[in-house]
């Protein structure tokens, strides 16, 4: 029955696979021997099946935790470097149909205040989003088609590229809304989007059904199956994820490993992100109530795992997370955070009163920006504004590709300084830039290519000088 290849959701995440994968995980989670060849093959670099990974997110041996965790944090540097890409997400409307049972935003919550952007408030967002330095957004809506058709994210994604507000500019919308048909994904694709994004939130069948009990969410297999019509519908940038804290983590660590290996097997091309969300409370929703909620160290052997059987994968970290818990998984292979957030409809041009508040659940890393930027530089991180591979077409196999060749420390890294210095230039307090400074004089000489080094030199003097910016490579 279980079929990586097939297109069928409980095909390629089949329940008695998963059921056989944690069997097995359990059966040879002290088996030293096995431990250690799958941590050999992981060295190697290309990735671990759903069985594999899952005996080591078993294994509580610490000594091969701590090998996992250190070839997770190697592998981490060698494909991604010391880069952080930042983004922000921009929430545009709260109505939704749906009867999640851990979201706030479900139908049956009728005092949450439900509000949908205008073009004109999301000028606004979108202003106040730039003044803080961002260029690289995740756009989010609840599921509504009256209120919230494919018209109106289409119309905002237009609305945001436009908007060129002192050197700012929004150069990457990522788009975070409910599963859809093969045409509104080409629509979003035509609109020039960079990563569609969709939570499968459990892969757990009758979990799923239970957490979903009303609205088009409920469709286990429509939603299961988005993925692919994203595919059909010529995205080849997806980014996927499970809500961790709603069922049993080992059942969706697997199934989010084979959902990936379903993505690879049929299209050639994996996911371009895996996201860690963990269930928070929100507006009435007691994050306490669900039993299936995870620790820190937990939280950081998944990470770690999904690193090493993932290598060529972006993983996201956001705000939910505090800044101790997001400072540890950044060592373990998160190669994407939020900073600054809010998860409210509006919020960035206008705080909302706490009273009136829309938001989708509770930020636990409230930080500015700013004091992101000066935080990940100071752990001499290098924050990355770079939105450079999917405008220069490099997206699905053809960024794998860039990975794959190694041409990463004379493309991304160059193109992160660069994104920095407009960064430091533009938005950065006195100290950040003070910090940011002397991190691009030292990463500068990390780059291998003396011709590409000359370049960049060039290009740092132009931003400083204010004569010139976007560059990339
Ligand atoms: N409405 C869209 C959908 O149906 O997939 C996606 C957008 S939703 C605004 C983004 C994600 O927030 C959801 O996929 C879910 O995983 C997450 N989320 C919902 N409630 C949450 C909570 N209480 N704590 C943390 N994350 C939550």
């Amino acid at each position: 029955m279980y079929n990586a290849a097939s297109k069928k959701a409980e095909e390629f995440i089949c329940h008695e696979e998963i059921l056989g994968t944690l069997a097995y995980a359990d059966e040879n989670k002290h088996n030293l021997e096995l431990i250690d060849s799958i941590i050999e093959k992981a060295k190697r670099r290309k990735g671990l099946t759903h069985r594999e990974a899952s005996v080591l997110l078993a294994c509580e041996d610490e000594q091969k935790n701590e090998e996992i965790y250190r070839l997770a944090e190697q592998i981490k540097k060698d494909f991604y470097g010391n880069r952080i890409v930042m983004f922000a997400p921009l929430y545009l409307s709260n109505y939704c149909i749906n009867g999640c049972t851990y979201c706030p935003y479900h139908l049956k919550n009728k005092h949450i205040p439900r509000k949908k952007l205008t073009q004109e408030e999301i000028k606004r967002e979108v202003i106040a989003l730039q003044d803080m330095g961002h260029k690289r957004l995740a756009l989010e809506t609840g599921e509504d088609p009256v209120n919230n058709p494919i018209e109106y994210v289409l119309e905002s994604i237009r609305t945001i590229y436009s908007i060129k507000h002192k050197n700012g500019a929004i150069r990457r919308v990522n788009v975070n809304i409910a599963a859809t048909t093969v045409e509104n994904y080409r629509k979003l694709k035509e609109a020039g989007i960079g990563t569609y994004i969709l939570f499968q939130e459990t892969y757990h069948k009758d979990s799923y059904l239970t957490l979903h009990p009303t609205g088009p969410k409920h469709d286990y297999a429509y939603h299961t199956e988005a993925m692919d019509r994203a595919m059909e519908g010529g995205i080849d940038d997806v980014g996927i994820g499970v809500l961790f804290g709603l069922d049993k983590y080992r059942y969706e660590f697997a199934g989010l490993l084979m959902h990936a290996e379903h993505l690879e097997a049929v299209y050639g091309v994996g996911p371009h992100t895996i996201s860690v969300p963990r269930l928070r409370d929100a507006d009435d929703i007691d994050a306490s109530s669900f039993t299936n909620g995870i620790d820190d160290d937990t939280f950081a052997k998944i990470v770690a795992c999904i690193r090493i059987a993932v290598p060529y994968t972006g993983m996201i970290v956001s705000t939910r997370e505090s800044q101790k818990c997001r400072e540890r998984v950044l060592h373990l292979g998160i190669s994407q955070i939020s900073g600054g957030s809010r998860t409210s409809v509006g919020g960035y041009a206008e705080k909302e009163p706490d009273e009136e508040s829309s938001a989708q659940f509770e930020v636990s890393d409230t930080r500015t920006l700013d004091e992101v930027v000066k935080w990940l530089m100071d752990m001499e991180y290098i924050p990355s504004f770079c939105t450079a591979c999917y405008r220069e077409g490099r997206t699905g196999d053809r960024f794998m590709s860039l990975c794959k060749s190694g041409q990463i420390q004379n493309c991304c890294h160059p193109n992160a300084l660069m994104t920095l210095k407009e960064y430091l230039v533009d938005y950065a307090s006195p100290d950040t830039r003070a910090v940011g400074e002397a991190l691009l004089l030292k990463e500068l000489e990390h780059i291998p290519n003396e011709q590409v080094r000359a370049k960049v030199a060039e290009h740092l003097e132009v931003i400083e000088n204010g004569t010139g910016n976007d560059f990339r490579f």
